[in-house]
């Protein structure tokens, strides 16, 4: 992600999507499954307000199946609809217009009854950077990305591309902040990769992330790097993830540094299997997460 959020950036770019959200029926809100609490935008409530919402689970291809399933049910039983999706396989994509127009039908019903002519079904995707937005626009709209014409599109940049035949979507997403007040937050974005690598230094992320499994996906760790026994923190941990991959400086030290970043891309690429950092609120606390 290129964005640097600013409290004026931030004021602009809420401004932009609710101004946007006028000629909307249904938003579709994207977070990362891997981390579904913490790549939410911290205001997405207040800014989405009444409008029938659908949250989508991206990236479930490298999220933890137990947990994805735990959050769907979860959001179920606080009114939010939700689904597990891969935007880049299209894994579940198919799902999405049939609970679009589900959500969008008591609007479509008073639209009817006030005698107003039938249409289809308008929908916004919001998220913040890195969720997979761009992905998503791109595998509904798909191939033979109809351009539909004459339509209120607020600016002239946004077009509304057609989703099979019920369905119209902006072709722009709506690019949300993330929250930034959590330091545990942070890292977790770093970790699967949703913040720049520039803004946290590496190996405290790393750090974090690799004890993280070491409390939860263990066997993980065991099998990648082929330990024969158990390193005594994170810190020694990484060393003897650098050791295994030959990462040495000079007079055989070993380069932590460079362990870290092998470390993280093994772990953003899926190499440690699928994995979640973020679980429902009761489901953490049994797991002794902090909250
Ligand atoms: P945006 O900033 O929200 O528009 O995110 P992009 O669509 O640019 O996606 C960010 C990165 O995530 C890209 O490298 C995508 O290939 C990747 N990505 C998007 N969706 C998925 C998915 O479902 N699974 C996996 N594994 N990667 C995905």
């Amino acid at each position: 992600m290129t964005i640097q959020w600013f409290p004026g950036h931030m004021a602009k770019a809420r401004r932009q999507i609710e101004e946007r959200l006028k000629v909307i029926d249904v938003v579709v809100e994207l977070v990362d499954a891997r981390v579904p609490a913490s790549s939410r935008n911290p205001m997405i409530d207040e800014i989405v307000g009444a409008k029938p919402h659908l949250l989508l689970l991206n990236k479930a291809d490298l999220a933890d199946p137990r947990a994805t399933a735990a959050w769907i049910d979860w959001f179920a039983a606080r009114g939010v609809s939700a689904l597990p999706i891969d935007a880049q396989s299209g894994k579940g994509v198919e799902r999405i217009a049939a609970r679009c127009r589900e959500l969008a039908r008591p609007v479509l019903e008073r639209r009817a009854q006030k005698g107003m002519a039938v249409r289809a079904v308008r929908v916004m995707i919001l998220g913040i950077p890195n969720v997979g937005k761009s992905t998503l626009i791109n595998r509904l709209a798909g191939r033979a990305a109809a351009r539909v014409g004459d339509r209120p599109a607020v600016t002239k940049a946004q077009q509304w591309v057609r989703v099979g035949r019920e369905l119209e979507l902006l072709d722009t997403p709506g690019i949300l902040w993330p929250k930034f007040d959590d330091p545990e937050v942070g890292l977790k974005l770093a970790a699967t990769g949703a913040i720049k690598d520039e803004i946290l230094p590496l190996y405290d992320v790393a750090l974090f992330a690799v004890g993280y499994l070491m409390a939860h996906y263990p066997e993980r760790l065991r099998e990648r790097y082929k330990l024969a026994d158990w390193p005594i923190d994170p810190g020694a941990m990484l060393e003897r993830i650098g050791r295994a991959r030959g990462l040495l400086v000079s007079g055989g030290v070993i380069d932590v540094d460079k362990a870290a970043e092998v470390f993280l891309r093994d772990l953003r690429a899926g190499r440690l299997g699928p994995l979640t950092f973020d679980w429902p609120p009761e489901e953490a606390e049994e797991r002794n997460d902090s909250p």
